[in-house]
């Protein structure tokens, strides 16, 4: 379905349901950072052991530099994040209850799965932009924003190593002038309004709550032990991205599969070229190279 057999894919990724983790032996081009084996296809140059670094995990050099670039500030700032988002997740949940009518469910249930869509594509449009352009060296969004993006693909178990805090602050921060907005908008308008204006509510609500999940989501879609039952439940029934899904994303060189919400949206946007469409004209525009960070830190092995 996306052009990737079974070999390639693991060819080009990491054994996450390793417990040991990350040790598949293999050798690397010094230059493209691809594997040997899909270097000899096309005569590949000189290649070297992976001894020195392995090739993705924890032990890999990139990714050891990029997990200690992770600053106190930050974390001051995604605890705050936290905070106030599950605060206004709670008060909007509240009136969304007390608001909803028996004969406005259609409507509602509608609207709010409009808004999931909308949380899926953005995550899509959020990851594929993060892992695509910009540098690790650029001010302020670079070590803050950029980093976790790079991180994970050298290291894709290491969001399972993050506790909760460090998952979800970044997207939480984004749900607070959303979930903020609703608020204000249930304070602002009269009963009758709030009725007539229900079905955006709920898009808006639905929308919300997913972008804020999402990374948690995708941390349930790297954990292969220990996950709740509810939680398998919903990654089987396609409710939330399944863990085989987001496998198709974490193939080097990650250009397809970028929603990490839901993940409904990754095929027929791969089916369209959609991301290869709009890299292709920014790279015509901008004459900047896709990937060209993320291939940087890729060949980092000293
Ligand atoms: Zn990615
Ligand atoms: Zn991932």
């Amino acid at each position: 379905m996306t052009g990737k057999s079974d070999k390639e894919i693991l060819a080009n990724s990491m054994y996450e349901d390793d417990p040991n983790g990350n040790s598949a032996p293999t050798t690397i081009n010094q230059e493209s950072g691809q594997p040997a084996a899909q270097e000899a296809a096309t005569g590949g140059a000189t290649t070297i052991p992976a001894a020195t670094s392995p090739r993705w995990g924890p032990q890999n050099k990139g990714a050891q530099e990029l997990a200690s670039l992770y600053s106190p500030g930050k974390r001051a700032q995604e605890i705050i994040c936290v905070y106030t988002c599950i605060g206004l997740m709670i008060i909007n949940l509240a009136l969304i209850v007390k608001h909803l009518r028996w004969e406005r469910i259609s409507v509602a249930f509608l609207s709010a799965l409009c808004g999931v869509i909308t949380a899926d594509f953005a995550s899509g449009l959020v990851h594929w932009a993060a892992d695509t352009w910009g540098s690790v060296d650029l001010p302020l969004i670079g070590k803050n924003f950029l980093r976790p993006f790079r991180e994970h693909h050298l290291d894709p178990t290491s969001i399972t190593r993050h506790d909760f805090v460090e998952t979800n602050g970044d997207n939480f921060m984004v749900g607070i002038p959303i979930l903020g907005y609703l608020a204000h908008y249930f304070y602002s308008k009269s009963p009758c309004e709030i009725q007539q204006n229900f079905g955006w509510i709920a898009y808006v609500f639905l929308c919300s709550i997913f972008v804020a999940m999402t990374n948690q989501i995708h941390k349930w879609s790297h954990t292969y032990w220990g996950l709740p039952r509810w939680v398998l439940l919903l990654q089987s029934c396609h409710i939330i991205l399944p863990r085989k899904h987001h496998r198709i994303h974490h193939v080097a060189p990650h250009e397809t599969y970028f929603c990490i919400t839901t993940g409904w949206l990754n095929w027929p946007l791969e089916k369209l070229r959609f991301w290869s469409t709009c890299e292709f004209i920014i790279e015509r525009v901008t004459g900047l190279k896709p990937r060209d960070d993320d291939m940087k830190w890729a060949k980092k092995l000293t």
